[in-house]
């Protein structure tokens, strides 16, 4: 079946099935998949009697394309068939040109898609003008690579003003260079006025207040300050982002995603002295103007007790969730200040509290700069996917019995043409917030099937080894790309070793069936998934027991006091003897001491990892760990 078309019906969280002209079954998506398995597939003609949760939709003619590019010309005529009976519009487009747009166009924009397939930038006109800009943005992402969803507003002919939302999916060839990008567009104008009244309901029940008040209350700080910046007027402005709010949404709707919003703005205003001002800016960030602390240290340590307060686990749909937050702190810097010089401060703080993954970054002089440096280092990234200036480095994990190398893992630097060599942590989060992070794991694992190619020949022991590289938890729920990574699995260079995918706990804390689904098939491909971090955030066995999982790693926040805290033994003891039950194995990760190394040893664990024992070292260094011994190629199989 059609690969595209397949992807783009997993967007439909409802079941959608796609029905040839023969009335057989062309297309499933995964939620269709699931009715299917457990009625069985004879059982598929009584759900075309219309069980609500499932969408079926009759093709008239029947679909027979087997590859996106060679055959579009006749897919297109294929893809009005499948998309006529589907209320959001289906377009493709190449980088300069729409290939095709669905017959939903004409209804949900009430104009001819003619002009755009002749002219794509007549599409900017039908854009409300405030948000013509950010859709230019956004149709730059596109072209270079970017997975993203957003919402819009367009100009309907009838005068009406109606919003749009767009998922956009990038589609690549081999070498994952793009091609085409499709996106689904939908009317979400009801949706979101069900949304706005609800929000407007909840919002009333919330002890915070409207954003003009709240910029009334800043601007009369910043007016005193300035008046008397010498007296005892200090003030400080804090904004609070949830961390991947949308993906709550997504994973348990709108309802549940308010009730965490209106939890959140309850446990701040009870943290906060009623002299202090708080209000939601945008739909997942809180701002707080902090007028009853004396200095920027107070004011510092009343956020830190906020963003506690804010991550304490909430029950959402049954499911505990520890909620990320992270925070930027500004006070007024000279006498020249003013409320939007403030805002622009704090945001810049907060901008680089998510790059750098810190819980709260305060705001300084130097920091503007270092936020121009991020959207410079944005615009490049895409660039330098294109030009592969990534490489690996390789961490050895140890055997704590034997000493010997147990397995590697592989670790993504940057060589950018005039910063030299950039870590992952300036770049992972900047990669996810675009949406290229898929390609940029998607480029890391054809790497490692060429890396392994080689050490299969300079010396089979090592690819012997099993490898493990870590993938961004932006690739769930469901598997993003999961096609494209399973037909690089399948090539003789890595379906010859053990790969190992280290995902983070947010995979599962956010998860859904189809993330669950989704890691199951990796696994069915032979690749094994073992959890990155554990212990940093909301850890629970009980995803162990309920997502298919191989082994953990266990932060090193444990390690940093296993020497000097009993308690801290204890826990390490708990999780190791509780990984042994379950049948998980466990690497113990960032090992710095002998002292830790010695406490560790004794314990249990399966391995360890850290630069007490190794740091990351280049491709080439690894033969060295091994001695010079070359013994004949023996390719292994793979044994997960
Ligand atoms: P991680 O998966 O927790 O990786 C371990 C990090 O800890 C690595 O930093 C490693 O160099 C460092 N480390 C190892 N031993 C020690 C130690 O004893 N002490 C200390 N303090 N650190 C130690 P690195 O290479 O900067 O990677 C940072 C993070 O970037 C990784 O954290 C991983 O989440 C992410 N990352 C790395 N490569 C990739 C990739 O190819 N794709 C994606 N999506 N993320 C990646
Ligand atoms: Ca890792």
């Amino acid at each position: 079946m059609w690969p595209a078309i397949q992807e783009l019906m997993e967007q439909f969280k409802e079941a959608v099935i796609v029905l040839d002209g023969q009335g057989e079954i062309a297309v499933v998506n995964q939620a269709a998949q699931v009715h299917l398995d457990q009625l069985g597939v004879n059982a598929a003609a009584a759900l075309l009697g219309g069980i609500d949760a499932i969408r079926v939709i009759r093709a008239p003619a029947r679909i027979s394309v087997s590859s996106i590019l060679p055959e579009l010309p006749p897919a297109i005529r294929d893809l009005d068939a499948i998309s006529s009976g589907l209320p959001v519009i289906l377009s493709i487009r190449t980088l300069e040109n729409f290939m095709y747009i669905s017959p939903a166009f004409e209804n949900i924009f009430g104009r001819d898609s003619s002009e755009l397939l002749r002219d794509p930038d007549a599409f900017h006109e039908l854009v409300h003008p405030d948000d013509r800009e950010m859709v230019r943005a956004h149709l730059a992402a596109d072209s270079a690579g970017a997975e993203q969803d957003y919402e819009f507003r367009i100009l309907h002919p009838s005068g009406a003003i109606r919003w749009m939302r767009v998922r956009v999916h990038p589609f690549f060839d081999d070498w994952s260079k793009q091609l085409l990008v499709a996106a689904l567009t939908e009317d979400i104008t009801e949706l979101r006025q069900r949304r706005g009244r609800k929000r407007a309901g909840a919002e009333k029940l919330l002890p915070l207040e409207s954003t003009v008040e709240f910029r009334k209350a800043l601007e009369q700080s910043v007016d005193q300050w300035r008046l008397d910046p010498a007296s005892a007027c200090y003030f400080a402005v804090a904004l609070i982002d949830l961390v991947r709010f949308r993906a709550v949404n997504d994973s348990f709707g709108y309802a549940e995603g308010d009730r965490l919003l209106k939890e959140t703005g309850r446990r701040i205003r009870q943290a906060l002295p009623t002299r202090d001002h708080v209000s939601r800016f945008g739909s997942d960030c809180f701002a707080i103007l902090l007028r009853s602390s004396t200095d920027t240290f107070q004011a510092e340590e009343l956020v830190r007790k906020i963003l506690m307060s804010v991550s304490a686990p909430l029950e959402l749909g049954q499911t505990p969730i520890a909620i990320v937050a992270r925070a930027g702190l500004a006070s007024p810097s000279g006498i020249d200040c003013s409320a939007d010089s403030v805002l622009r401060d704090v945001d810049a703080a907060l901008q680089i509290a998510k790059q750098r993954r810190e819980p709260l970054v305060v705001s300084s002089p130097a920091l503007p700069a270092k936020s121009m440096e991020r959207s410079s280092l944005e615009f490049d990234l895409a660039r330098a996917l294109d030009q592969d200036e990534f490489f690996f480095e390789f961490q050895p994990v140890f055997d704590p019995e034997s000493g010997k190398v147990k397995m590697l893992e592989a670790l993504v630097r940057w060589r950018h043409p005039r910063l030299g060599v950039i870590s992952p942590a300036s770049f992972i989060s900047l990669a996810e917030d675009s949406g290229l992070v898929l390609r940029l794991d998607m480029q890391g694992l054809e790497r490692l099937g060429r890396q392994l190619d080689s050490w299969r020949i300079l010396d089979p022991r090592i690819a012997a080894l099993p490898v493990s590289i870590n993938i961004s938890g932006r690739h769930f729920p469901g598997f993003a790309m999961e096609n494209q990574f399973h037909s690089l699995l399948r090539s003789p260079a890595l379906s010859q070793s053990t790969i190992i995918f280290e995902i983070t706990e947010s995979v599962f804390v956010e998860s859904s069936h189809r993330t669950a689904v989704g890691l199951e098939r990796l696994r069915s491909a032979g690749v094994q998934i073992w959890l990155d971090d554990f212990g940093d955030g909301y850890s629970s066995f009980r995803y162990l027991t309920h997502f298919p999982v191989d082994g953990i790693k266990i932060s090193e926040s444990f390690v940093k006091q296993c020497v000097s805290e009993p308690k801290v033994r204890v826990i390490l003891a708990t999780l190791q003897s509780l990984a042994r039950g379950l049948g998980v194995q466990t690497v113990v990760e960032g090992v710095e001491t002998r002292e830790q190394f010695e406490t560790l040893k004794t314990m249990g664990f399966d391995a360890l990892q850290g630069y007490y024992l190794a740091r990351p070292m280049a491709a080439k260094e690894i033969p060295s760990l091994f001695g010079s011994a070359r013994p004949k190629a023996s390719p292994r199989k793979r044994s997960a």
